[in-house]
């Protein structure tokens, strides 16, 4: 199997009720690359993997599949091979026999099918299970079966729609190394929808965090996490303490902004000017206990320990900040919970003001 590119060259969806689904979007996915599109209900994800798969055509622009046009070509005929949620074994079909049911179409013999599907079960670990039904295998075996049998077909992208929402926790994150396993043995291009920041960030080459309709920001996870690009970014992709102001001075990379904590330098990577309404974020595991650059007073308000780390939340005029500090034993605070808490400007990003991931369940990993 091999993996094909896929491009959205200046793709626009408009559902037939007038609704604009995706807004023009440019991206191009590399060829065996497992990249995940990560985003809240409802921001579009879905819809791009259809347009992708051929079951809607876009409103505009081209997608494009190992640098063909797919226009008029049906999901059929196209290179791509989808997963849902919900995954729909044969319930009276044994294993092998769901792996094999796209390959009946291709007129290949029952032993030739048999084979090709023992080998496919070999690959997701299964190969012990061919002649169980579903019914007799756990959730995250069938849904391994799914993935075998979407790669029965030998397609070149797999389109993957948050495959795992369906399984416990434990399971889901075992099935993570699962997939990524597949992937980078197979070769073939992994398109992995998911409002689960946490999977994205294990499994992926690459991420596009997307929001009402559009990409706001493509970059590894590493990227996304360290560089935001955008406030709904910073905000929906692990934790960030905010501080709303305005920018009022420019010196090469770094920015200053006046808050109503006080006045504060972090880098300035969309080049914002002095005036401009802006916010500063700052991951908790950056912030700093004591006198520090960039400090300010604040009262500590909860402490949760979590083994080797301890989770400080302090309050400074009404705004919650978090600290994760290692637990060394060497954190002091007095029994007031008056404290100097700051962090390196180098470690905080000051962005456009902008619309915010709202919390809830999308903010769990
Ligand atoms: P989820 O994670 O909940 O599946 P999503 O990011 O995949 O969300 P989409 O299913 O792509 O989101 O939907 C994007 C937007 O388009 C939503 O606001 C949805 O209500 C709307 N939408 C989806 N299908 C249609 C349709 N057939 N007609 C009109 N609007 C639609």
């Amino acid at each position: 199997m091999r993996g094909n590119d896929v491009t959205l060259d200046n793709v626009s969806i408009t559902y037939p009720n007038g609704f604009r689904a995706v807004h023009p979007t440019d991206l191009t996915v590399q060829a065996g690359e497992f990249f995940s599109i990560l985003g809240p209900s409802g921001c579009g994800k879905t819809t791009i993997l259809r347009a992708v798969s051929g079951f809607i055509e876009p409103s505009g622009g081209r997608v494009l599949i190992g640098g063909q046009d797919m226009v008029g070509i049906g999901p059929n005929a196209r290179p791509t091979a989808l997963i849902f949620q919900n995954l729909a074994l044969f319930p009276l079909m044994k294993i092998w026999e769901n792996v094999a049911f796209g390959l009946e179409a291709r007129g290949l013999s029952r032993r030739a099918r048999r084979a090709r599907a023992e080998k496919l079960l070999d690959l997701v670990a299964l190969g012990d299970q061919a002649d169980k039904t579903p019914s007799e295998l756990s959730g995250g075996q069938r849904q391994r079966v799914a993935i075998a049998r979407a790669l029965a077909v030998e397609p070149a992208v797999l389109l993957l729609d948050e495959p795992l929402s369906a399984l416990d926790l434990k399971l889901r994150q075992h099935m993570r190394a699962e997939l990524r396993a597949i992937q980078r043995q197979t070769g073939v291009t992994f398109i992995y929808i998911t409002h689960d920041q946490g999977e994205a960030l294990t499994m992926s080459d690459r991420i596009a965090v997307m929001n009402e309709g559009r990409i706001e920001q493509v970059g590894t996870g590493d990227e996304v996490y360290s560089a935001p690009a955008t406030a709904f970014a910073a905000s929906f992709v692990g934790e960030a303490n905010r501080i709303d102001g305005r920018v009022v001075a420019v010196n090469g990379d770094l920015a200053e902004i006046d808050t109503a904590l006080g006045r504060f330098r972090a880098r300035n990577p969309i080049d914002l000017g002095a005036g401009d309404a802006a916010m500063l974020f700052v991951r908790p595991e950056a912030m700093r206990l004591g006198h520090t650059e960039n400090g300010l007073s604040a009262r500590l308000m909860r402490r949760d320990l979590e083994g080797a780390f301890l989770n400080l939340f302090f309050d400074a005029q009404g705004i919650e900040l978090a600290v994760h500090v290692t637990n060394d034993g060497q954190v002091a605070i007095p029994a007031d919970g008056a404290a100097e808490i700051g962090f390196p400007s180098g470690r905080a990003v000051i962005l456009p003001a902008g619309p915010l991931a709202r919390t809830g369940q999308e903010m769990v990993a």
